[in-house]
This record gives structure tokens, sequence and C-alpha cells, in this order.
């Protein structure tokens, strides 16, 4: 039976991107994924996601954005993939509200370029935007738009390039660590490596059930839209990506990219969802909440919907990450609980992972993102 250094356990945005890294530092790894790759059914779909670096959700996130963006551009380069557009960035929200106030302390400790925008100001450079009066804007150039799909047949294809063993169509079903190896079976087999990394996006809840952590699945819609008017408004080079803290939940949104239509939508939608629930058509109340929403805040956007998807959020109760290693386990490396903000670092944690299952240590703080903040007893 072949040994591996090392089995990553899962194969979506994270867990491709974690394989790589790990192939890349000359590592054996097996990969196992329960679909295809780059399918629609976790979390890592959807045409566009949004990358910036002053990062309202707190300071602590900043260097790894920043070793991020290097990786994306070195992504790039390795793939030969247009993988980050920059389109530039607003953060909207009344003055002092946690979208502009964290998204400029977080520029302001790092010294990321910004500006800040009064309501005038909005209205005559980004015209696409009804802000209110007391609504004010922090703009940021290095803020755009990533492709997931393609990065997570990147992270793939260079994988295996560098001779990782990926395997599709597999489920895990069970995993367990002894003091010189973890076993992870799947289908009917038992495979042995030296170190397991669990990237399970929403599903993390199985293969980490001793731990109990206190994550929560999110059914969250996604939507494509025409515009009503001024398409040309709309598209990249002319539509920043924005998010916008009105009331209770955010609006989000980014350019027509590639023709795909112009995203938008509600971040947190609040309703739970099993992983493994096979429906995931869209729902015609979901799509006319955001089409509501969009009518009073970028009233020429919501003409005709191009299309609807369900995409999933992996919740903690604090919204902050989990990345770190099993508190018991020392062989294996968890990232998890993304809570609908993690596309944008899945190189990072590729780096941070391969290098917790490679020497134990991460390359990066990641102390803010331990798992024993839920409680979860450390070794020993
Ligand atoms: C609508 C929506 C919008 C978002 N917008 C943004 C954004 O703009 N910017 C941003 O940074 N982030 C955004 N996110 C969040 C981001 O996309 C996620 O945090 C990220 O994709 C999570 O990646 P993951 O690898 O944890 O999960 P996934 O990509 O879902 O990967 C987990 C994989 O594990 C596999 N798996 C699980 N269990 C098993 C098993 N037992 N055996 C084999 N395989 C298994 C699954 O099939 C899956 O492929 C958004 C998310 C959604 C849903």
């Amino acid at each position: 039976m072949a040994i591996f250094d090392a089995i990553v356990l899962g194969l979506g945005g994270m867990g491709s991107a974690t394989a790589y890294h790990l192939a890349r530092r000359g590592r054996r790894v097996l990969g196992i994924e329960q679909f295809v790759p780059a399918h629609d059914r976790g979390s890592s779909h959807g045409h566009s996601r949004i990358y910036r670096q002053a990062y309202l959700e707190g300071e602590q996130y900043v260097p790894l954005l920043l070793r991020a963006y290097d990786l994306w551009r070195e992504l790039e380069r390795a793939s030969g993939r247009e993988l980050l557009r920059l389109t530039g960035g607003l953060m909207i929200g009344p003055a002092g509200s946690r979208t502009v106030e964290g998204a400029r302390r977080s520029a302001e400790v790092y010294g990321i370029p910004y500006r800040l925008l009064d309501a005038t100001e909005v209205r005559r450079r980004f015209p696409q935007f009804a802000v209110r009066d007391d609504e004010i804007a922090l703009y940021e150039e290095r803020a755009g738009a990533l492709f997931p799909e393609d990065t997570v047949r990147a992270h793939l294809d260079l994988a295996a390039a560098a001779g990782a063993d990926l395997r599709f169509g597999l489920r895990v079903e069970g995993w367990s660590a002894g003091a010189d190896d973890v076993q992870v079976r799947a289908g009917g087999e038992t495979h042995r490596a030296a170190a397991l990394a669990i990237t399970a996006g929403a599903w993390a809840g199985q293969p980490l059930a001793d731990l109990r952590l206190p994550l929560r699945p999110e059914r969250n819609v996604q939507c494509w839209w025409r515009p009503r008017a001024h398409p040309e408004r709309f598209v990249a080079g002319q539509l920043p990506i924005f998010i916008w803290e009105r009331g209770e939940r955010a609006l989000y949104g980014l350019p027509d990219l590639r023709g795909e239509g112009v995203k938008a939508a509600i971040h947190h939608s609040g309703e739970a969802i099993d992983p493994d629930e096979p429906s995931r058509a869209a729902r015609e109340d979901e799509i006319a909440l955001v089409r509501e929403r969009l009518a009073e805040a970028l009233p020429d956007l919501p003409g005709e919907l191009r299309a609807a998807s369900v995409c999933m959020y992996t919740n903690t109760p604090d919204e902050h990450f989990l990345i770190g290693l099993h508190p018991r386990e020392p062989r294996v490396a968890i990232a998890a609980g993304f809570s609908g903000h993690g596309f944008k670092f899945a190189p990072v944690v590729g780096e941070i992972l391969a290098g917790l299952c490679s020497e134990g240590v991460s390359p990066l703080p990641i102390e803010p993102f331990r798992l024993e903040r839920f409680g979860a007893a450390p070794v020993g």
C-alpha cells in the first residue's frame, strides 16, 4: 500500500490549494473529493468572489490577505489563467458603521491606501449607487474579483502536475490517528499518511464530530442580473465591487466580468442547511428579497434575472475562521468555518496547511483563528 506524506480530505477552495502547496514542496499527496473537480454543491462556485485588503472583519486577517495577494499573482503565472481582476472596491455604510470603520481601521494599521468619500462624492463618481445623505464609503483600489472555479482547477491541475494523486467521486467515511500515522477510510480502502488536512467545507462537522465545533452551514443565494438601464455602468472598469451595510444584512455585488451578468446578493440569509440536502434550487422569495434591496440601492440594476444558485456558508458563532492543528491530534490540520468570507484566502490557507502538515507550524500568524476558542481541549 502506498504511504503518503499527507492526505487532503475535500478538494474544494481550500483543499485544492492545500494539495498544491503540499505537492510543490515535494510531498507525496493523496487528495480525496466526493464530487467532481470544481463542482457546484459546496461553497466555491458561482463565477466570482470578492477580494479586498482593507478588511472590515478585523485587522488580524490583513497579514494573510497581503500574502494571499502575492500567491494569487503567482498562481496566475503558474497556471496561465486570469484569477484576480482588480476593479476597486467600495465599503458603504453610515459613518461609524462596522463596514466603513472596520475597513478604515485595517487600512490604517497596515498602511493600505484608501479614500473616504462622502455621499455627494459617491454619487458623482459612482452614479450607480443611490446612497443616502448620511452614508459614506471607503474606496480601496486593491480590491476586485476572483474566479473561483478557475482557481480550483488551477490548484488541482498544478497539484497533479507536481505528482499529487487526486481522486474524485470518493467519500471519506472516517479517519483515526495513531502515534506514527493517520488512517483514512474511503471506498472500502484504508489509506495511511504522516498527516491529514481536513478541508471539508460545510461538511466539516462530520469528520470533526468528536470536537463538537459550533459550525452552522447556511444557505445563501447568489443572483446575476441584467441592468435595467445604463448597462455600461455595470461592467468591470466602471462598477467597483461593493459591500453595503444598510439595515441588518449587507448587500454586496460584483461587476459583469465575463458576460455572466452583474452579481448581487445579500450577505447571510440566516437559513440553516444540511450539506447533504439534495434540493439546491434558489427560491422565488429569496430572489425577490435581493431584487427589493437592489431596487432601493442601485435602481438601474435589477432588470432581468440571468441566473441564481445556492451556495453554502459555514458559520462559526463569531464568524471568524478556524485554522490550526486538531487540539488532540498533532498530525491533523484543520481549516473550516470560513463564515462566507474565506475564498480570497484560499492560496494562503493552502500554504498554511502545507506548513502545518509538513513541519507542524504555520508560516503566518494564525493564533486568532485557533480552534480552542470554542472549548476544544488542547493537545496533551
Ligand atoms: C454565495 C457565496 C458568496 C461568497 N462570496 C465570497 C466572497 O465574495 N469573497 C470571499 O472571500 N469568500 C466568499 N464566499 C466564501 C467562500 O467561497 C468560502 O469560504 C470558501 O469557498 C470555502 O471553501 P472550502 O474549501 O472550505 O469549502 P468547499 O469549496 O465547499 O470545499 C469542501 C470540499 O470538501 C468536500 N468534502 C466534504 N466532505 C467530504 C468527504 N467526507 N469526503 C470527500 N470529500 C468531502 C466537498 O465535496 C467539497 O468539495 C462566498 C460563499 C458563498 C456561498
